[in-house]
């Protein structure tokens, strides 16, 4: 049976001189591109293309060698458009099929080494993941401020759509050898419930990710279709390994004992700093060092305890649990996740509310900050991650 022959929309560049194409059961895909371009990046095919356009009886279409290779359509198309430029693979920024798509065109790249190609999509990738806690900050920053957005303007897609996926990048850097994104992407990983899978979520709508891979994302028709909550967190969990997982869970562990000391080392301000009441600013301090705090583990738990859960004896302390219930124990937002990070960036917004003098307020934030760095720098060890030297040229 002979395979129905498909031009790419915008991959069949009439003034290309050569017509590769990629076969499945129903079709021949042909794209009609540049000779000169494709060696200036792969100059590794050149044997290839010798073998099909020199032999005794090359096959033509529409006036142009064809080419065969073996890959599948999507890695094919994949590969031209990073060449190319086109769409996707280095022109978007953010989008959650990204890492998916990447590694669609790294099939290619890695087979005939072309080396700034591969440099193109690791930066393009590398840019979706901070690098750095500024970079977490405004990343943690903008999903919020989307959050808020999307409720104002009373959007029903999830904010998730418009933020890249934590586990189809830690495939990607995995298979790819991209360390510098894994210690943000595993932490990433660590707010998100194994019960939400990305694909089982969506799967109503009929939208597979690796399908429409083909035709182009339409992750806005995703969302609509999607009925989820605007801040629900989900993840490609099927495409993380057993030893991803092994190495997520007792990263937890390791990361609920940071949560825990976390409070001692932001709420400790040298009683010589001051420029308030002393006294006060020293018991306020002492009060919120004291505070504990129980990380809930058990994620998969629906109803799971909220975030910043805390437990202390005495009077005065159960009068203040009724102001800090209203901020941590009865918002539903503030689950349970026993991520640093996000703990320490709770902590910064309430200062102002710690009834501390401006002194000591700077050095709780200094304190934060510092914890931050130290959070930060200590991730690749704590998910057991070769310490991650960018490859980003
Ligand atoms: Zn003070």
């Amino acid at each position: 049976m002979t395979e129905r022959p498909l031009r790419h929309r915008t991959l069949y560049i009439p003034s290309g001189d050569i017509v590769l194409r990629a076969k499945d059961e129903n079709y021949a895909y042909l794209y009609r591109v540049h000779r000169a371009t494709l060696l200036h990046y792969a100059p590794k095919l050149a044997d290839v293309l010798q073998s099909a356009t020199e032999s005794d009886s090359v096959e033509e279409y529409d006036g142009a060698p064809v080419v065969d290779l073996p890959e599948s359509q999507t890695e094919v198309k994949a590969f031209l458009e990073v060449v190319y430029g086109n769409e996707h693979t280095h022109m978007k920024r953010q989008d959650p099929g990204a890492a998916l798509f990447a590694a669609k065109a790294l099939v290619l790249i890695t087979k005939y080494d072309c080396r700034e190609l591969r440099a193109r999509v690791v930066r393009h990738i590398g840019a979706d993941w901070p690098q750095s806690p500024r970079e977490w900050l405004a990343l943690h920053q903008m999903r919020r401020a989307c959050v808020e957005t999307a409720k104002f303007l009373a959007e029903d897609a999830p904010v998730e759509n418009i933020f890249p996926e934590p586990a189809s990048v830690i495939r990607l850097a995995q298979d790819y050898d991209i360390p510098s994104v894994l210690p943000a992407a595993y932490l990433e990983l660590v707010s998100v419930s194994r019960k939400n899978d990305w694909d089982a979520l969506r799967q109503g709508g009929g939208h597979s990710p690796f399908a429409s891979l083909g035709s182009g994302l339409d992750w806005d028709a995703i969302g609509r279709d999607a009925r989820l909550p605007l801040d629900v967190r989900s993840a490609r969990w099927s495409l993380l390994t057993r030893d991803d997982k092994a190495r997520l869970k007792s990263a937890k562990l390791e990361l609920q004992a940071r949560c825990m000391g976390l409070r001692k080392a932001v709420f400790n301000v040298p009683r010589g700093n001051c420029t308030g009441p002393s006294l006060d600013c020293q018991t306020e301090l002492k009060f919120h060092r004291g505070m504990k705090m129980v990380c809930d583990m058990d994620d998969d738990l629906p109803g799971a305890a909220p975030f910043g859960r805390m437990g202390y004896p005495g009077q005065l302390e159960d009068m203040r649990q009724l102001v800090f219930d209203g901020r941590y124990y009865t918002s539903r937002e503030k689950r349970v996740k026993p991520d640093p990070m996000a703990l320490l960036q709770d902590l910064f917004e309430c200062v102002p509310d710690y009834g501390l003098c401006q002194r000591c307020c700077d050095g709780v934030r200094y304190n934060i900050a510092r914890e931050m760095q130290r959070i930060w720098a200590d991730l690749p060890a704590i998910f057991g991650l070769p310490q991650a030297i960018s490859t980003i040229a």
